[in-house]
């Protein structure tokens, strides 16, 4: 039951149940529907065009709408092919009449003034009923890039086409190069890469730039239309078919690459809260409010309610729509700890319907908990992840500041020598679902294991002012680079959902922007050429992506996985051995990773409950990572100065590879 500070209308509503709020289209006639039980009466207004921008005198009719007090809904039928025409609602509460684009708007015009009525079959690309999800079978087995759809291409060093440079389509360019290099770029870039999904900063329909110019930059965290894509990004933001169908191309191009979608949803404030469909259409009712004032644990001027029946079942709706339409393949939940559990349950059962396998996992803070209008026991935080499906992931912040220290600031964390939060790091490799050192996590599909976001400094530039070494962004400093490549060890190497900021992998810089929501293609800009500049990083990040897909204790995402993980620390060195007995023939029975942060050679010890093999081979060390052996350990049980290695048993490997004299040394590079 959730906690109910502030004012809930449910009680005085009738509610409606059914999947068909907004229009439904047949090129014979469309119905319109809307939920306004508040309301005295609503018009339903067809407009020729998107926006007044494009002319001032486009009404073709206005209707009136008929309400069915059983439901709150008001309705109305047109006759004809409406495909193309936009529509508004003019909705009458009290004395207060507004003109509101619809809640369960699909396609909008430019800025988004006025809905749309599309044939969504016309939206369809060449081969989209052949196109299939990319699902892995645990959270775990996801390795998560994270990236804005303008800054993936913006930069002429994409090298792709002028004129799909920060749009949908660039993700449809395929071998595109860093101009007069060989150097792949963008989705080909992705494929050798070996990421399973992208994570795409917001995508559906915000306020913050303006369609008709595109000049503006915004990251989007300011949502106007949630079930319609931002037009920013489309070639002709103008006609609203047209960013539904190049948004397509862009899910079919990844798909066709191997490569998953997920989506970053912002269901918890909008752009505007006054000014919004929601509020114009049933006021005082989707937002938080206290008497006139609207909550703010968004940090955005307004929080939406979850907890209330209409909203949810909109929240409910919308990512069974871009899952069914768009076919999405996982949801990123901004700021979760704004919604009520029950609620993400019920979305994790409702996408469970469709399949068990859709992504789900969010940021379990808000930005203001004091000013969130729900009860801290109901909100989606940490301390709560038990009461949340075992499917639905949190963010591990612990973890994160554990590697690096604070976001922003220049303390250091594990990986630049610090030990203060050492164990916290220890409880994040073991997905947060370990009782020995700390849990907070179901199993480690709860947790996502990262060190860098969009939110925040990069990792490189973070890395750059906890050394306090340099300014120069373009350092191939061998130290920073070293400590780089442990943070990778300790994100692809744990138990739990790896996640990256787009980059990471090649020391991308925001040249010490911490929050560049709104700075300039400069600062944002995906720079390729930095893939060559860093590409020992990249080959890294490489190899350890490969050896992560070929150990499964590491996606295991079971308490088993956690059980068969020993870990240690010796106030120096961590190191972990996972066991991996059951994991079938064709995979090595021992691993273990090893993380020095000191800048001396050190000893260490490999224990477990099982008893350990003798011979070991390197698959990565302080300078490669690679699926295959780089040379025999020597058993000397020493670690270099600010670095990983990870060495796997050497019988399993020459029974994989079929290495019949155990003293020929397997394959070296
Ligand atoms: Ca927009």
């Amino acid at each position: 039951m959730i906690t109910k500070f502030y004012s809930n209308k449910d009680e005085i509503y009738n509610t409606y149940d059914k999947n068909d709020l907004g229009f439904t289209y047949s090129k014979e006639k469309t119905t319109f529907k809307v939920w306004a039980p508040s309301a005295s009466q609503v018009l339903l207004k067809l407009y020729s065009t998107g926006s007044y921008l494009e002319d001032g005198a486009t009404v073709l009719s206005i209707n009136q709408m008929y309400y069915d007090y059983q439901t709150g809904v008001w309705s109305t039928t047109i006759d004809g092919d409406l495909h193309g025409v936009y529509y508004t609602y003019v909705v009458q509460n009290g004395n207060v009449s507004s003109e509101t684009q619809d809640v369960y708007s699909k396609a909008t015009g430019v800025n988004s003034a006025r809905s749309m009525v599309v044939d969504l079959e016309r939206t369809n690309p060449d081969g989209w009923d052949k196109d299939k999800h990319i699902f892995v079978d645990e959270q775990t087995k996801a390795i998560v890039w994270e990236i804005h759809v303008r800054d993936f291409s913006s930069s002429n060093t994409s090298g792709v086409s002028k004129e799909h440079r920060g749009t949908y389509l660039a993700f449809t360019e395929m071998d595109t190069k860093v101009p007069n290099t060989n150097a792949p770029t963008c989705v080909s870039y992705l494929k050798e890469l070996g990421i399973t999904h992208v994570q795409l900063n917001p995508v559906f329909d915000f306020g913050s730039v303006d369609e008709a110019t595109g000049v503006e930059y915004n990251w989007g965290y300011d949502p106007v239309n949630y079930n319609v894509p931002e037009g920013s990004y489309s070639t002709d933001p103008y006609h609203g078919e047209v960013r539904i169908k190049e948004f397509k191309q862009m899910v079919k191009a990844l798909h066709d690459a191997g490569i998953g979608v997920i989506m970053d949803v912002v269901y918890n404030h909008m752009y505007s809260g006054g000014d919004s469909c929601f509020e114009k259409t049933v006021p005082n009712y989707y937002f938080r409010k206290q008497g006139n004032r609207y909550l703010n644990s968004a940090g955005c001027g307004n929080v939406t309610a979850s907890e209330k029946v209409m909203f949810r079942k909109f929240m409910i709706d919308s990512v069974r729509y871009w899952t069914e339409e768009y076919h999405i393949d996982g949801f990123r939940f901004d700021l979760m700890a704004c919604h009520d559990y029950e609620t993400m349950n019920l979305i994790r059962e409702e996408l469970d319907k469709i399949d068990k396998r859709i992504l789900m996992y969010g940021e379990p803070w808000t930005a203001d908990n004091g000013d969130n209008g729900i009860s801290g026991d109901d909100c989606c935080s940490k301390g709560n992840a038990k009461k949340l499906s075992s499917r639905i992931g949190m963010f591990n912040d612990d973890m994160r500041n554990g590697i690096k220290g604070g976001s922003d600031d220049d303390t250091k964390g594990y990986i630049q020598g610090a030990n203060f939060d050492t164990y916290k790091v220890l409880a994040g490799m073991l997905g947060a679902s370990s009782d020995t050192f700390g849990r907070w996590a179901k199993r480690p599909s709860q947790c996502i294991t990262y060190a860098s976001a969009h939110d925040n400094l990069t990792l490189w530039d973070k890395l750059l002012k906890s050394n306090w070494c340099c300014s120069d962004y373009d350092t191939t400093d061998p130290k920073i680079i070293n400590q780089n490549k442990l943070s990778a060890a300790f994100v692809l190497m744990s138990l739990g959902v790896p996640f990256m900021l787009a980059g990471e992998e090649f020391a991308r810089t925001k040249k010490g922007d911490h929050n560049s929501y709104r700075s300039p293609d400069s600062v944002n800009s995906i720079d390729w050429q930095r893939t060559i500049t860093y590409k020992d990083l990249v080959d890294y990040y490489k190899g350890l992506i490969a050896i992560r897909k070929k150990f499964s204790l590491l996606t295991l995402a079971s308490e088993d996985a956690v059980h068969k993980t020993y870990m240690t620390y010796n106030g120096k060195v961590i190191a972990g051995t996972m066991a991996n007995l059951d994991g079938g023939p064709n995979e090595y029975k021992y691993m273990a990773i090893v993380l020095n942060n000191t800048e001396e050679k050190c000893s260490f010890e490999l224990k477990s409950k099982y008893e350990l093999p003798n011979r070991w081979y390197v698959i990565a060390d302080h300078d490669i990572a690679s699926g295959e052996a780089i040379r025999a350990f020597d058993n000397n049980f020493e670690i270099r100065p600010h670095s990983a290695l990870v060495i796997v048993d050497a019988d399993s490997y020459d029974r994989l590879h079929d290495i019949k004299d155990k003293n020929i040394i397997p394959n070296f590079r």
